[in-house]
């Protein structure tokens, strides 16, 4: 399950000005890395755009990129936006997180 903080480029902005996260691409040949302009995306695509699965070519080597992201600076897990196995582990994270906090729901 893709967690909803990273759905869209409406929610990873929204986390972006309220918790500080971020979404950046990383080049898996030469390491390039850029930070995504989250606004610029809504302007040019939609809110609901989504990073998930995105292979962009490398602007320097034009090798394949993929997207990281984070939903906080403030210690928050790091996940590629590629791949169930990211979400689910994300997701396992998070349910971890909650019952260590008390919540009952899961
Ligand atoms: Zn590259």
């Amino acid at each position: 399950m893709i967690p909803r903080w990273s759905q869209n480029v409406a929610y990873l902005l929204a986390h972006q000005i309220h918790d500080g996260g971020r979404a950046w691409l990383n080049c898996t040949r030469c390491k390039t890395r850029r930070e995504v302009d989250l606004a610029a995306l809504i302007i040019k695509m939609n809110p609901l755009y989504s990073l998930w699965e995105r292979r962009p070519l490398c602007p320097t080597c034009k090798g394949a990129m993929f997207v990281n992201a984070t939903w906080s600076n403030k210690g928050a897990f790091v996940i590629p936006l590629i791949g169930a196995d990211a979400a689910d582990l994300h997701a396992a994270w998070h349910r971890e997180q909650r019952r260590l906090a008390g919540w009952k729901d899961g």
